[in-house]
């Protein structure tokens, strides 16, 4: 390991971490430590790491703002991929380009400011621009893709890609092309509108995300994606399970698709409500429900 990690340090110019505990890094606060958590500079420096990674044969994982991901209590034993240097947000009238590692509420409140609309419902996601692109994060009816025109990112292979909108392939929360791949930023065009309004729509929405949410607790938002004709939310209430305790997470009283950290929680208090949502869910209504967040170093060790 020793000849990895001097090789590593040579070869990259960004930050990099050690033994990072990645619970910090998620809006759950569980998980373990990362092998190495490194952030690169700028394109080139992910093409040295990307290179890297894979002539070693290292396993790797891209984190953005850790609002999605449910992270084993061992951790992450390989290089976690941090791209907060990609941040850079560009206006040219309605057209914007705007870097992966940028925190998603700020760049929305940046668009709103100038009048550009499209954004004011995703108001309040927590999580990266980078994150969002790769979930197609949304809410009320908007998405993240809508007024995307093209997505900038690195294959695997270390090519550096923009590829139009149409050819991700986006849906209700995937974005399969560009899935296994770096995500860098987007470029969007964004209709004008008058920037208090757009604040008006917005303080709605976060009042309404307020009111729906448990806020006061770590979580990672929404579980399950949306079953087709039903709410994960609503099966797991009905399955009698709102408010189930395991450890010291909890299956949220406030709302049942969302799971809380009570303080303390570890990742296999969440698996546990996980296991035991799905399979009630199952039994009692013959519906599959589907994860929406990732799980992130258990290794194939799930059985779910
Ligand atoms: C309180 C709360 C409320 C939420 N409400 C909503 C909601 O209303 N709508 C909604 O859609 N989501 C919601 N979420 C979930 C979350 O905010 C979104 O999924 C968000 O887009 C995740 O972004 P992230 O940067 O945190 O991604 P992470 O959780 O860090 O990663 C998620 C996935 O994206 C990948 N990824 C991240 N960045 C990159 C990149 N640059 N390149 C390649 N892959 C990358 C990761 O590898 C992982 O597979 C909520 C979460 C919380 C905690």
């Amino acid at each position: 390991m020793d000849r990895v990690r001097e090789e590593l340090y040579r070869l990259i110019r960004g930050e990099i971490l050690e033994r990072d505990p990645l619970g910090n890094r998620t809006t759950y606060r569980i998980g373990g430590p990362a092998k190495f958590l490194v952030c690169p500079r700028d394109t080139e420096d992910l093409g040295q790491l990307n290179d890297f990674i894979h002539r070693r044969g290292l396993p790797k994982f891209v984190l953005g703002g850790g609002a999605n991901i449910l992270i084993s209590d061992q951790g992450f034993n390989g290089i976690v991929v941090h791209l907060k240097n990609f941040d850079q947000l560009i206006f040219d009238g309605s057209r914007v380009v705007a870097g992966a590692g940028l925190i998603l509420d700020q760049f929305v409140v940046a668009c709103l400011r100038r009048g550009l609309a499209g954004l004011e419902r995703l108001s309040g996601i927590p999580g990266t621009l980078g994150g969002a692109l790769r979930m197609n994060a949304g809410a009320f009816d908007a998405e993240i893709s809508d007024h995307l025109v093209s997505v900038e990112l690195m294959d695997y292979e270390g090519r550096y890609l923009v590829l139009e909108k149409s050819k991700v392939g986006f849906g209700y929360r995937k974005a399969p092309v560009i899935k296994d791949t770096y995500i860098l930023g987007g470029t969007f065009d964004f209709p004008a509108s008058f920037s208090e309004e757009l604040f008006t729509i917005r303080e709605d929405i976060l009042a309404r995300r307020y009111e729906r949410q448990p806020w006061q607790y770590p979580s990672a938002g929404s579980v399950f994606k949306r079953p087709p004709g039903y709410y994960a939310g609503k099966l797991i209430e009905d399955a009698g399970l709102k408010g189930r305790v395991f450890g010291r997470a909890q299956i949220s009283p406030k709302h049942a698709g969302i799971i809380i950290n009570l303080g303390g929680a570890k990742a296999s208090d969440v698996m546990e409500l996980i296991r035991l949502a799905k399979r009630e869910v199952h039994n009692k209504f013959s519906v599959e429900l589907e994860l929406e967040q990732e799980l992130i170093g258990f290794d194939g060790c799930l059985s779910l």
